[in-house]
């Protein structure tokens, strides 16, 4: 029993658990403190600075993460030259479906209002967060201003500022530089390559400290909010497990409308790899596995899988968007920060972003989650709230990732006559 426990607690889902409900059980108990302390002041000044560290060393990593894993993805792309065709159909499909699924994620978060009736805008000020410009919302924005204010005149700014989507139109320019250029900016090449792998590191560092951050925050919010806090915890995990089962349920419509095949082969033949991403929370550990059920089961070629699947793995995160969309409308009603057409436009855009650059690993959301409240102005304190519940949902839209990219692939080597159907329909395989 001990030493059960002591294994649990060398998990870091665990531990982030515990973090939770430690955080809610301290919560209640400071805020109903009889002995006369001021429970929500000594939880705003001693506890929720913990909680604070947590979410500055997210946001120290936001851009660097951006820019390299951008530059990182376009550069990896040269090798695909072979696969001109291919890759654009696959890119094209990936990305389409990405910004599909933000927009389900919306629509779930616009129907269900999972943050409404919980206030935080108190707490956004408390924390002393840029608070939302649409309090004073620009009125005349319209999509020529979006699109040049996405040029950055100056890079150093668009960075020190946190400006994402300046940000990306940097690394895009850099990354497609760097591949023309090639072998001549070879040494820049391998600079950006390792500096990626660095960012991914210092991710996964920062992530071990998330059962304090949890702890911090959670406690800091229950003592502070009390009940409905917890309330609209619970109904944010409902909305996102009914819009992750809605996307689980297109991919059947897309096999039958794009393929015109039955989708229970796949649906049958997936459940290895699903459930693998169900337990590791990672598409990166659930790749290969994945890739053979993929060739070996399904029947899709070997080509096919050996590229459009990694590919997948890399850019497509259909349950991450959908995630990321319903977490920030979550917020916005939770701080009370409408947000007008414009806004949801740039949701779009930054939730696909975000999907795409987020790194298949535990949590990789959470660092793409601050791109995309910074890019609307979205205070980011509630991430650690999230993180507390964050791995249940982990592992179920990394099992949405993870099929997302198959689905993709067997169609793509469908649409290019490599695909094997009779052995897609044998189940003894
Ligand atoms: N864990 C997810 C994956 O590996 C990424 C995420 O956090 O959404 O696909």
């Amino acid at each position: 029993m001990a030493a059960s426990f002591k294994t649990l607690l060398g998990k870091l889902w665990f531990r982030v658990l515990l973090g939770l409900i430690l955080g809610v059980a301290f919560g209640f108990f400071v805020a109903g403190n009889p002995n006369g302390i001021n429970g929500a002041g000594f939880l705003t000044s001693y506890i929720k600075p913990i909680g604070t560290v947590f979410i500055n060393l997210i946001k120290m990593v936001i851009v660097p993460l951006i820019f390299f894993s951008l530059i990182n993805g376009i550069i990896s792309m040269t090798d695909a030259e072979a696969f001109k065709r291919i890759g654009t159909k696959a890119v094209g499909a990936y990305l389409l479906t990405g910004a599909f699924a933000v927009a389900i994620g919306l629509a779930f978060g616009h129907l269900f209002t999972p943050g409404l009736g919980v206030d935080l805008s108190a707490l956004a000020s408390i924390a002393g967060d840029a608070v939302h410009k649409a309090a004073t919302p620009p009125k005349e924005v319209n999509i020529i201003d979006i699109f040049v204010g996405t040029i950055p005149p100056n890079v150093f700014k668009a960075m020190a500022e946190d400006n994402i989507l300046q940000v990306v139109v940097f690394a895009i320019f850099v990354g497609v530089a760097l591949n023309r250029l090639g072998a001549k900016v070879q040494i820049l090449i391998d600079f950006c390559k390792a500096s990626a792998t660095l960012v991914f590191r210092l991710i996964e560092t920062v992530i071990r400290f998330s059962p304090y951050g949890v702890f911090a925050l959670t406690s800091w919010m229950v003592g502070t909010q009390g009940m409905p806090i917890l309330y609209a915890l619970l109904k944010l995990v409902c909305v996102v497990i009914g819009a992750l089962f809605t996307q689980y349920l297109l991919f059947g419509i897309m096999i039958v409308v794009f393929g015109r095949m039955s989708p229970f082969p796949f649906y049958r033949k997936m459940l290895e790899p699903q459930l693998l991403a169900f337990s590791t929370s990672s598409s990166k550990a659930t790749l290969s596995t994945a890739m053979r059920v993929v060739n070996e089961k399904i029947g899709v070629s070997k080509s096919s899988t050996a590229f459009v699947l990694p590919l997948g793995a890399s850019i497509n995160m259909d349950g991450t968007a959908i995630y990321l969309g319903i977490t920030a409308l979550f917020f916005s009603q939770a701080y009370n920060i409408p947000l007008d057409a414009h806004h949801y436009f740039i949701l779009i855009l930054t939730a696909t972003l975000g999907s795409i650059g987020a790194a298949g690993i535990p949590s990789g959301s959470l660092f793409m989650m601050g791109m995309v409240f910074t890019s609307v102005g979205l205070p980011l304190d509630g991430i650690a709230l999230i993180a507390g519940v964050d791995r249940i949902l982990d592992m179920m839209r990394t099992t949405v990732n993870i099929t997302g990219d198959s689905v993709i692939t067997m169609l793509v080597d469908k649409s290019e006559v490599t695909f094997d159907q009779a052995a897609y329909y044998d189940m003894e395989r």
